[in-house]
């Protein structure tokens, strides 16, 4: 008999892949489920980007790339980063990955062995923990409270660094809870850490686009006295609708970037090319269409808040950022986990339980309001006539 590493059996799951496929299975046998489960825009991916991506087929770009990936997409990464955040990144610190997950799963492999303590967010997204233990690290929860807003508290998590601390995940705009962390937390989290000059930092800005109630967005890089420590994530998927591209960018401090470029050679060679040009034209074409869809994803908001705290026993405080609402279901006498088990399999409708992104979301559900308004109302409508008939 085969055996595989003990560390396989260290390795977690994101559960909204297996809601998804639960789901699929309901509707496969004929029941009608709105699907508030999975993190992914609605929209199609805007027709330009696409354009462009079947124009590198035709026109032959078929063949690896660099590993690092192609330098028109790098130097398009480096402007995005300007626009947006008003830093000067030189596109040799740019890495195109398959997705933000490899941007985590690089920098948690380069810091995470047994002894080494690693603090993520909690609750957080699930793939951090999940890697942290694979490595052997101590995954250390930082806990993210609805009292704050769902904030980091800087306070809080530069209390939990200790001299075996290597690397701190930070997550803003948040999965799952939607919050945002305001800039004066993050300068004082920058200013503790002055302290701590031996942890680097992985902030995830996956969600950067998206914020509401004039919430901004404050990249972390925007601190030049982290930056030689700081693993930058974003990418494609959430932003232009483009999840199943598989397109994803990081910065890198010097130190690190070769290590992470061996391990895309080792791992995947390269990001398939005709997608790294539609990410060029993703970056540089027309940024209408993210407003768009952000203005889209607001209203949708509005919908699910005000329908979630009309439900009995349910409150929600009002998410800043990302496209998810997590719900405090505590008062409904439900535990997280049964309930969003029975919304799927009794009421049709998929959200994840809270304690899929860890303790700290024991007592809440996440539903994605990334499904249009009519589904976002049925899902509510039989949330609530569930409740009501199982109280
Ligand atoms: N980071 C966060 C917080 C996410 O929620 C996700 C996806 O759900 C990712 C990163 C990874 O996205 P992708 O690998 O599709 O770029």
């Amino acid at each position: 008999m085969v055996t595989i590493v003990p560390a396989f059996g260290r390795l977690g799951e994101e559960n909204a892949f297996a809601v998804l496929a639960r789901a699929g299975q309901l509707a496969a046998v004929g029941r009608d489920i709105v699907n508030l489960g999975i993190g992914q825009p609605d929209m199609p991916t805007p027709p330009h980007i696409v354009e462009a991506g079947v124009k590198a087929l035709r026109d032959g770009h078929h063949g690896y790339t660099p590993a690092v990936g192609i330098l028109p997409l790098r130097e398009a990464v480096a402007r995005d980063v300007h626009r947006r955040h008003g830093v000067e990144v030189s596109p040799d610190s740019v890495m195109i990955v398959p997705g933000g997950k490899v941007t985590m799963f690089m920098a948690i492999l380069m810091f995470g062995e047994p002894g080494a303590e690693i603090l993520y967010p909690d609750p957080g997204f699930p793939i951090y923990r999940s890697m942290i233990e694979f490595t052997g690290a101590t995954p250390v929860p930082v806990p993210i409270r609805e009292a704050n807003g769902f904030a980091f508290s800087a306070e809080e998590t530069l209390g939990l660094i200790t001299a075996r601390t290597r690397l701190l995940i930070l997550n803003s705009p948040a999965n799952p809870t939607g919050g945002v962390t305001p800039k004066a937390e993050i300068d004082a989290l920058v200013a503790g850490l002055a302290t701590h000059p031996d942890v680097a930092v992985l902030s995830d800005e996956i969600y950067g686009t998206m914020t509401y109630d004039g919430a901004a967005h404050h990249s972390l890089l925007r601190y030049p006295e982290i930056r030689e420590r700081l693993i930058y994530l974003d990418g494609a998927s959430k932003t232009y609708a483009m999840t199943g591209w598989r397109l994803g960018w990081s910065v890198w401090p010097k130190p690190l970037y070769d290590a992470a470029r061996k391990l895309a050679v080792n791992a995947h060679s390269c990001v398939n090319a005709a997608t790294q040009w539609a990410g060029i034209a993703a970056l540089d074409g027309p940024q209408d269409c993210v407003a768009e869809m952000v203005a889209e994803f607001d209203r949708r908001r509005g919908l699910v808040v005000e329908g979630l705290n009309a439900l009995p026993d349910v409150s929600c405080i009002t998410p800043k950022g990302a496209f998810y609402a997590f719900p405090n279901v505590e008062r409904t006498g439900w535990k997280a986990k049964a309930l969003a088990s029975a919304l799927l399999e009794e009421a049709g409708v998929a959200t994840i339980g809270g304690p899929d992104f860890g303790v700290h979301g024991e007592v809440y559900i996440r539903l994605s309001y990334a499904n249009s308004p009519e589904n976002i109302l049925r899902a509510l409508e039989r949330m609530g006539t569930f409740l009501a008939a199982r109280p």
